[in-house]
């Protein structure tokens, strides 16, 4: 049996010895890449290279982690849906084509890996006679195995050629594994192109030959590429014979420390269960732990929202077989144990992981404790309500039920399961919540959010960097603040144009600049471009590509694409980016040798008038830490370490123990930052000479920006001192307004909070002897109608809240009663009506009752059968109800009958 280790190392193996250069998997989360959430392909990360943009390199293989949502019901359900799985992948960049392609993979496929030849079936394009005859002529298949199919299963993307996307696309060939005739159908014509399940496709190979153009047409590309996909897991279940991926190496410890950690709470795992919900815990875990590995932590947007709803899903489908409490973290070990080989980082950081992980399902957990019961509040009365309306439809009832559970979910969190499960039980299940029509909700809801974002279908976007696609500028600013160059390009809009002047904004590409683009988390440079006829602020400044972009807004004159200019950074602002940027690599410094290896950066910005540092860590700082962190990184700075930077080999750097961020892709040769013997980081950033520049650091906010990630906030040298001369004069403020000294401001203000509160309880216990006074005054000023006691009263000074407390207080002490109490409030009128319960038992309803009170005033009104009330803004009519609340009320029970 082959492992899925040894696939992976045989695969990338083979590659290499063809010529292909060995690129590890992008992170799940993909760089300066805002069209999609997650990578979810292996050329994914070679975009740039398919659109002729080279470096270094035309032929590439790689393993590459993908994370897909699109279909998450089919998870666990069928044999090979995954939410997270692995992509091999083999790449030529305008190099080899068809040929070597598929001749490769047939040699891969039988030569490496020794699958049978009349195991193996090929799909390809019915136009694609090249492909076809290379199978048949050159590798020897048997036509008989080669099926035709038409754009919606040989052709990427899918369709492209009737509907777009524009840009590269071109037929494919996929291979299939036949499990034999006795798993099919037993059809004669049974092939590849049947869903019975006898055929698995297991590599697509996709030769990318055309350029879609607007009109529809397919141009030939001048350059074609090679694209191929190979799914690890299933390859590995071909490799070890098992009919679904779940039963492969990279499930099957999973799943058994599913088992055991059932076994272990006394759970009985039944078999129905293991093999469907099971399977999709797994997945999800999966996917959880490879993508907090690459940074992300569960929250309410983007990739974070995602990877909560995975966590979530598998909460809700363990708590189905009986799990009580957090259970998911328990399987990140097994997981890092089968990945390590190929990502140690799941291993490096697991109990980060699973702290994250267990965190989020706390969450969970208490919300469905905490906010069930109050659901199952809302929706009792929400069918009360239905109930009541005798002529409202089923759907109509649905619908609305539907709707609610929509708004549990989406405000409260709970989940749709958890909604059903309640909405069932008290209704008999005489109601169901529409699965449909919750998608649509959600959809809507989706569309919704997503209305901001670029999430966008298209696969390649044309913009600035297509149009200044070959133009390079050389940064200078390591050495230089200042130089004079040629204008290479000025844009307006996203398009080119040969002049700018006065009042316009322009972007301005220059050959040599010492303006440094934003990158790294540190803040473009600001600063201006003259010459003898010209004035330009430059305001921003980025990386499009190769090309650095000057955001200009022109000052004076007129700028000609021809012009040479002279480009001045302010080199005060630098300077004071510098220093903060420097800070950054100490904080860095201090907060790993102060609580740990595992901090981690997962985000910064540094520009000229603060710094943050967003790093993983699982609990807040704590003040005593935060001053020991303030202090190491100050005392780096009163030893005034010099920071240094050399250029050296990826590996050279790692094997120095540099710091890199992981989100960063680094090329071949590296840049990394030195401070004195403590702080070494890949980092492209302009940095200060000497530590002691910084002049004193100063942490100013440390809080949690999502589970798992803290942000620290800082400044350095001025900004500091303006930090600590501010809370100094706040300090003083203080004392003056409480009379007091520095030393003693903190004693003075906890006096004062105590002697407050103290108020307070009093104040309270006098409102509750006035209330149960006012509650005496009522019971003895009480008359009775018909053997019923009636309470009715105008109370000065409360509200709704006191309201019904002495309508409780009336309630307990005479019975059987009606109370009406009103009061005044700010312009508003507020009713409160109380029946006793034992007058609800006889037919009594408080909700029809204040009906009565509302058609005269007014204004809504609600709630129950025992406890009415109601709001108005009409005062004279609130008034008006009141002096004949009697009057209403007798109405009232003169046309219902009492049982
Ligand atoms: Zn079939
Ligand atoms: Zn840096």
């Amino acid at each position: 049996m082959m492992k899925s280790t040894e696939i992976r190392n045989k695969f990338l193996k083979f590659f290499e010895e063809k010529g292909h250069k060995i690129v590890p998997s992008d992170s799940l989360v993909p760089k300066n890449d805002p069209s999609v959430l997650f990578t979810s392909a292996g050329m994914n990360q070679f975009k740039e290279q398919f659109m002729g943009n080279l470096c270094g390199f035309k032929r590439a293989v790689s393993v590459q982690k993908c994370l897909r949502t699109a279909d998450l019901e089919n998870v666990g359900k069928s044999l090979r849906h995954h939410s997270f799985f692995e992509m091999l992948g083999n790449f030529s960049f305008g190099d080899y084509f068809k040929p070597e392609a598929i001749k490769w993979a047939w040699e891969f496929i039988t030569g490496v890996l020794n699958l049978p030849e009349n195991r193996l079936w090929i799909t390809l394009h019915k136009d694609d006679f090249k492909a076809y005859e290379i199978w048949v002529k050159e590798i020897g298949i048997n036509p008989r195995r080669i099926i035709k199919l038409g754009d919606n299963d040989n052709f990427w993307p899918a369709n492209a050629p009737k509907q777009g996307p524009n840009g590269p696309c071109g037929p494919c060939s996929e291979i299939f594994y036949d499990w034999g005739e006795e798993f099919g159908c037993k059809r004669p014509d049974c092939s590849p192109a049947c869903s019975c399940g006898r055929f698995t496709e297991i590599w697509n190979l996709v030769f990318t030959q055309y350029e879609r153009q607007t009109d529809g047409t397919l141009l030939p590309l001048p350059n074609k590429n090679i694209d191929t996909g190979m799914g690890l897991e299933r390859i590995a279940s071909v490799m070890q014979n098992v009919r679904s991926n779940y039963q492969t190496d990279l499930f099957v410890p999973i799943l058994s420390a599913i088992g055991e950690n059932l076994a272990r709470d006394n759970i009985s795992s039944e078999q129905g269960w293991m093999q469907t919900k099971a399977r999709a815990v797994a997945d999800h875990m999966r996917a959880a732990v490879f993508a907090i590995a690459d940074g992300v932590v569960p929250c309410n947007e983007k990739q974070g929202y995602v990877i909560r709803k995975l966590i979530r899903r598998s909460v809700v489908y363990l708590k189905q077989i009986g799990v009580k409490k957090p259970f998911c973290y328990k399987l990140v070990y097994s997981i890092a144990q089968i990945m390590q080989d190929h990502y140690p980082e799941t291993q490096q950081k697991h109990e980060f992981i699973s702290g994250v992980i267990k965190n989020e399902e706390d969450l969970f957990w208490k919300i469905i404790k905490e906010r069930s019961p109050q659901a199952e509040v809302e929706f009792k009365t929400l069918l009360a309500g239905l109930e009541n309306k005798k002529n409202s439809d089923k759907a109509q009832i649905t619908d609305l039920i539907t709707k609610a559970a929509f708004i549990q979910y989406d405000t409260y969190g709970v989940p749709l399961e958890i909604s059903k499960a309640i909405v069932q039980r008290i209704s008999n299940s005489h109601i169901e919540i529409s699965d449909l029509e919750f998608e649509k909700q959600m959809e809507s809801q989706r569309s919704r959010s997503r209305g901001n974002t670029m999430i966008s279908n298209e696969i390649f976007v044309k913009t600035a960097g297509t149009i200044l696609q070959g133009i390079v500028s050389e940064f200078r600013g390591y050495e230089h603040l200042e130089c004079s160059s040629n204008v290479l390009a000025i844009l307006k809009d996203d398009t080119l144009v040969n002049t700018a002047c006065k009042g316009e904004k322009v972007e301005i590409v220059i050959a040599q600049t010492p303006f440094y683009a934003e990158s790294g988390g540190q803040d473009g440079d600001r600063g201006e471009f003259v010459n003898d006829f010209f004035l330009a602020e430059i305001v921003d400044t980025k990386k499009v590509g190769q090309a650095i972009l000057h955001s200009a807004l022109i000052k004076k004159g007129i700028l000609k694409s021809s012009d040479k200019v002279t480009a001045k950074v302010d080199f005060q602002k630098r300077a004071n980016t510098a220093r903060n940027h420097t800070a950054t690599h100490l904080l860095q410094y201090a907060l790993r040798k102060k609580l740990g290896k595992h901090i981690q950066q997962s985000g910064s910005y540094v520009c000229a008038e603060k710094l943050r540092f967003d790093f993983t860590h699982l609990s807040s700082l704590g003040q005593d830490t935060l001053k020991d962190i303030e202090l190491i990184v100050n005392q780096c700075v009163w030893q005034n370490l010099p920071v240094e930077t050399k250029i050296m080999d990826i590996n050279q750097a790692k094997a120095a123990g540099a710091l890199a961020f992981f989100q960063e892709k680094y090329g071949e040769n590296v840049r990394m930052v030195c401070i004195g013997d403590c702080s070494k980081e890949l980092c492209g950033g302009t940095h200060i000479h000497n530590t002691g520049e910084i002049g004193f650091f100063k942490i100013t906010t440390e809080s949690s920006i999502a589970q798992g990630v803290r942000r620290i906030e800082g400044v350095t040298a001025m900004k500091a001192l303006d930090v600590v001369q501010h809370n100094k004069f706040l300090l003083n403020s203080l004392n003056s307004i409480l009379k007091t000294s520095s030393d003693k401001v903190v004693d003075a203000a906890q006096k004062l909070v105590l002697e407050v509160k103290a108020q307070e309880n009093e104040l309270q216990k006098l409102k509750q002897s006035l209330l149960l006074q006012e509650t005496e005054n009522l019971i003895n000023n009480a008359c009775s109608v018909e053997g019923i006691n009636l309470v009715i009263a105008e109370i000065k000074g409360l509200q709704m809240d006191g309201l019904r407390r002495i309508c409780d207080l009336v309630k307990n002490k005479l019975e059987p009663v009606i109370c009406v109490l009103g009061a005044c409030f700010q312009n508003k009128g507020f009713l409160v009506l109380g029946i006793s319960s034992s007058l609800c038992d006889q037919g009594l309803d408080a909700v029809k009752m204040i009906k009565k009170f509302t058609a005269l005033t007014g204004g809504g009104g609600g709630g129950k059968k025992e406890l009415a009330q109601a709001g108005t803004k009409d005062i004279p009519a609130f008034k008006n109800v009141i002096v004949n609340a009697n009057e209403i009320i007798q109405d009232f029970l003169k046309q219902v009958e009492l049982s």
